[in-house]
């Protein structure tokens, strides 16, 4: 009787494949999503369209925006590089994660989301601009760029080997992140692939299909350009951050890179030795230079933007392709904002709105309403906890964000975070910005120069640009007040330590 019921081996395999096939169909559909981390190096959201931008256009970066949520108040714990990367790593402030200038050692020991992401059973990579000294933690795959790393022919170490790569930086970025969605991700698990560009950051080096763009354009300049700085703090008497006096030649292409090939510096002559000659024989003064100035650099800056925009398209296409658009979250941030001519400057670290609101696209089909917009405050800090929550994987209990899960899925606790924490380090350092901290609120913002014994308060209903400090106005005293308890509240909150002043640059004997 036995023998009748016995199943003959071929269809007995089959059988199994038929079961396993229809596992995985029902384990796809409910499987946690992919997470693409888009991220870019000093991209302010005011040149991005979809922020409504004024000066460019990024028809691939808008793509995200309309096929998800724009948040129009994210803000970075620390307007910085390093520090901003070690922040969404960690979900920590800076003096948690113990990242808190560029120049520190990130400390890969520590608790990250792509090491919890990597547990909880995802394939995890990061291609691109690392920043962070030492070597990435909790990556399946990792391929980065060198420190800064240069625009043109990178070298790059690729999971501890140094690699020599040739090509425009954030084409070869690309590049590698295709490559690594084609033919080394494992279509069996769920993927969190960081791709980080360079760009924009100085000094701006657009890629050779980028020299046409904007050439016979006069770009608009921002109303800030030439703000009177008198009206601002004492530590915006003396940064250096200026278009008119603290650019350089390498900045304003009058020298060009010293790492192009000789195909690739036959195109930058080709494009910048005839206006360089122009500018040279004006003998330009006084405003008409900084004009001049700024020309050059935002031109600079929004070609550099021009092919971060084109490699995200590149990217999402991919994705649309795939099959797997559906179960993808797409994200797109940069480290923090810049000042584009804002104030007549450029760089950021100021807890001022240009450099401190940071762009945040999040497109999640199914979850986040196509072309919708948050007014809440959120930021970097947030990413680790909202990626792990969107992947179904616990955060640790150290991180200090909030998840932003209900805000993307359109339901807004009523009881979301009114103010967040700032804290800027990097003095003395580049550009000379003293350090400080601060809280930001819906309406206001109160910074402290704590070394520099010096305070500002801004007003954003009377200026958004953060353009005039109100500190001292008697009108503004109850709001002073206000604000000065909730910044204790928060430093206590977080735990933020009394910040010793540094020792002198000069060496005691
Ligand atoms: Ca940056």
């Amino acid at each position: 009787m036995s023998r009748d019921f016995r199943v003959p081996r071929c269809v007995a395999g089959l059988s199994l494949f038929v079961v396993l096939a229809f596992r995985a169909v029902e384990t796809s559909a409910a499987s946690p999503p992919n997470i693409v981390f888009l991220f870019t190096d000093d991209h302010a959201a005011h040149s991005m369209s979809c922020y409504g931008s004024k000066i460019n256009k990024t028809p691939h970066l808008d793509r995200i925006a309309s096929g998800g949520m724009r948040f129009d108040r994210c803000y970075v714990t620390n307007s910085l590089c390093g520090p901003s990367r070690a922040t969404i790593l960690t979900g920590k402030h800076s003096h948690a994660n113990g990242f808190r200038q560029n120049g520190d050692k990130f400390d890969g020991s520590q608790v990250t989301f792509p090491k919890l992401l990597q547990q909880g059973g995802y394939q995890t990579a990061v291609i691109g601009k690392w920043h962070l000294e030492t070597d990435p933690t909790g990556f399946d795959h990792w391929d980065i760029l060198i420190g800064q790393g240069p625009y043109y022919n990178p070298p790059m170490i690729a999971n501890g080997e140094r690699v020599k790569r040739e090509g425009y930086t954030t084409e070869v970025i690309g590049d590698l992140a295709m490559e690594w969605l084609d033919k080394k991700r494992d279509p069996n698990k769920p993927f969190l692939l960081m791709c980080q560009h360079k760009a924009p950051h100085r000094e701006w080096q657009p890629g050779p299909k980028y020299f046409d763009l904007y050439k016979d354009e006069t770009i608009p300049e921002p109303p800030t350009l030439f703000l009177d700085h008198a009206q601002l703090g004492k530590a915006a008497q003396v940064q250096t951050l200026s278009i008119e006096k603290n650019m350089t030649e390498l900045d304003l292409k009058l020298t060009p890179p010293k790492n192009l090939t000789p195909t690739q510096a036959e195109a930058w002559h080709k494009a910048y030795d005839s206006e360089n000659a122009a500018f040279l024989a004006a003998n330009l003064t006084g405003k008409e230079l900084v004009r001049w100035k700024y020309q050059r650099y935002i031109k600079d800056y929004l070609r550099c933007v021009a092919a971060v925009d084109d490699q995200v398209g590149r990217l999402l296409d991919w994705i649309e392709k795939s099959g797997q658009a559906d179960n993808t979250i797409v994200v797109y941030a940069s480290d923090q904002g810049f000042f584009l001519g804002d104030h007549g400057w450029f760089d950021k670290r100021f807890m001022y709105e240009p450099c401190y609101r940071t762009p945040f696209l999040v497109k999640w089909p199914g979850k986040t309403k196509p072309g919708s917009v948050s007014n809440d405050l959120v930021s970097n800090l947030d990413f680790a906890q909202t990626f792990l929550a969107a992947a179904g994987v616990q955060a640790d209990p150290s991180m200090q964000g909030v998840s932003l899960l209900p805000l993307l899925e359109g339901k807004r606790p009523a009881d979301w975070r009114k103010s967040l924490y700032y804290h800027y380090y990097e003095f003395p350092g580049a550009h000379d910005v003293h350090r400080h901290y601060g809280v930001k609120t819906a309406r206001y913002k109160l910074l402290h120069y704590y070394h520099l014994g010096d305070w500002e308060l801004f007003d954003a209903e009377q200026d958004p640009l953060d353009t005039k400090n109100v500190y001292h106005d008697p009108a503004y005293a109850e709001a002073r007040k206000e604000l000065e308890t909730e910044l204790a509240r928060l430093r206590k909150h977080y735990q933020d330590p009394d910040d010793p002043k540094p020792e002198s640059k000069v060496k005691k004997n």
